[in-house]
């Protein structure tokens, strides 16, 4: 949240220097592109959005796909709509952008995954245009220091090596300035149809340029292929002979009891499987805000979970790997896509990435930044894990001794320790206080996880034989 914040909002104190707008602008015909107004959302509620794109209406194709877009962002669920804690919201009964045309807004303070296509009805034309308008250089060169702090951050990344070379630098800060270009354009495709689901799409993702401005995607389940027309995706279903990912199934949990179904996860070789796994990227862009690695997957290894039935192995989402890293990272993407959240697969994934970590005897931690949603997944699985070992080992527990046993980083436990104020310093040293209570407390809220179960790992793969 808070990086998002800073690269994509630009803060108020230095805007606001520049702000000022003066009223005529607005009486000359509305909104434009860089400008803030007054947005009603969904549910009635109004707030200060900033203006992204235009499509003027008067019977252009366009005009129609933004009144079909505006129409699709009402049916979403799931999404916490701004200054109401209700998900889902209130869909807006007036969404006929017939006569007025359509904008594309960014709701200031809010993540992006709720930027949308609004009908002119929703704009408060009487209010008019809002102070504070983003400055461009100022905007910029804000960036730019987030990113150069990014780069520091990444040091002399896999094998790129010349940690301090200025080419090196300028390269990255090219490539980071891209990818804040890319998150912060309007989204291309609206929708995506994965197996038996629609899905509406969160963010931007380039796919090529002929599949941008599409209404709807179809995309194999299996193979992970894209394209632009049914009656193409229907042929290629009859086709398609992939029942679930390529690579290896490293992880089989049959359903319990005969309820339900059963998970599998298998490991794809980004440089044995190119395609799939450049596939499964753009795919995964549709919903994932930081991502800078599409086309480049030689370096990683993808771990696809999948809901198996007896059509087959359907993905629900994954997690990427760098082969080798030098910081420790034992994750570099996550992602479990919108039709499967809320089923504790985040926190499958998760504890799976830390149970290879275990197996390759190293300790691990997620590559930054973290989503707001891997954020929140990740600090209550730490959560889950340290109140359970606090409350169940016997004899004494140092951090050291449950980074040893967890594969968590020491700097994740003591963040995590140090945000339920459980952390003391005491002689020169962190000391853990807790109660039974807290530890109750705080594993009640929990209960509902479903995390990996080791004996359903067969990994590393060599050495089965
Ligand atoms: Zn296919």
């Amino acid at each position: 949240m808070p990086q998002r914040t800073s690269i994509t909002n630009p803060s108020s104190l230095e805007v606001l220097a520049e702000g000022g707008a003066s009223k005529t602008e607005n009486e000359e015909g509305g909104p434009q592109v860089g400008q803030r107004w007054k947005v009603a959302w969904r549910d009635g509620t109004v707030h200060l959005a900033e203006i992204v794109d235009i499509r003027k209406a008067e019977g252009s194709s366009d005009a129609a796909t933004a009144s079909a877009a505006a129409k699709a962002g009402s049916t979403e669920r799931g999404k916490k709509a701004p200054g109401t804690a209700a998900a889902g919201g209130e869909p807006s009964r007036s969404s006929s952008a017939g006569g007025g045309g359509a904008v594309y807004v960014h709701y200031v303070d809010f993540d992006r995954r709720l930027d949308e296509w609004v009908g002119m009805e929703r704009v408060d034309l009487a209010a008019g245009q809002q102070r504070a308008v983003a400055h461009h250089n100022g905007d910029k060169r804000r960036v730019t220091t987030r990113m150069k702090r990014k780069y520091d951050e990444m040091g002399s990344k896999s094998g790129h090596g010349g940690g301090g070379d200025r080419e090196g630098l300028d390269a990255n800060i090219a490539m980071l300035e891209k990818e804040h270009e890319e998150i912060t354009k309007v989204k291309n495709v609206q929708s995506v149809l994965l197996g038996k689901f629609e899905v509406e799409t969160w963010y931007f993702s380039p796919y090529p340029d002929d599949y941008s401005k599409l209404d709807k995607l179809f995309v194999c389940e299996f193979c992970l292929k894209y394209m632009k027309r049914e009656s193409t995706f229907t042929r290629h279903r009859q086709k398609c002979t992939m029942r679930h990912p390529p690579g290896d199934e490293i992880y089989r949990e049959t359903a319990e009891g005969g309820q339900g179904c059963g998970v599998s996860v298998y490991e794809v070789d980004g440089k044995t499987n190119k395609v799939y796994c450049q596939n499964l990227c753009l795919l995964s862009k549709l919903f994932l805000d930081h991502k800078t690695l599409y086309y480049d997957v030689d370096p990683f290894l993808f771990y696809v979970l999948c809901e198996v039935d007896d059509a087959g192995a359907h993905i629900v989402g994954y997690f990427s790997k760098e082969k080798s890293s030098p910081e420790e990272y034992n994750l570099a993407c996550i992602l479990t896509f919108p039709p499967f959240q809320r089923k504790g697969y985040g926190k499958l994934l998760i504890s799976l990435s830390y149970e290879l970590s275990k197996r390759e005897h190293m300790v691990g931690s997620p590559e930054k930044p973290l989503s707001d949603l891997g954020k929140l997944s990740y600090r209550s699985y730490w959560t889950y894990v340290l109140m359970n070992m606090l409350r169940d080992y016997k004899g004494e527990l140092s951090i050291r001794l449950i980074s040893n046993m967890t594969a968590i980083k020491t700097e994740d436990i003591i963040s995590t320790l140090q945000s339920l104020n459980l952390l003391r310093y005491w002689k020169g040293q962190h000391v853990i206080a807790v109660s039974h209570t807290t530890i109750d407390e705080c594993l009640n809220k929990s209960s509902r996880f479903k995390l990996c179960r080791p004996e359903c790992l067969t990994w590393p793969v060599e050495l089965e034989d």
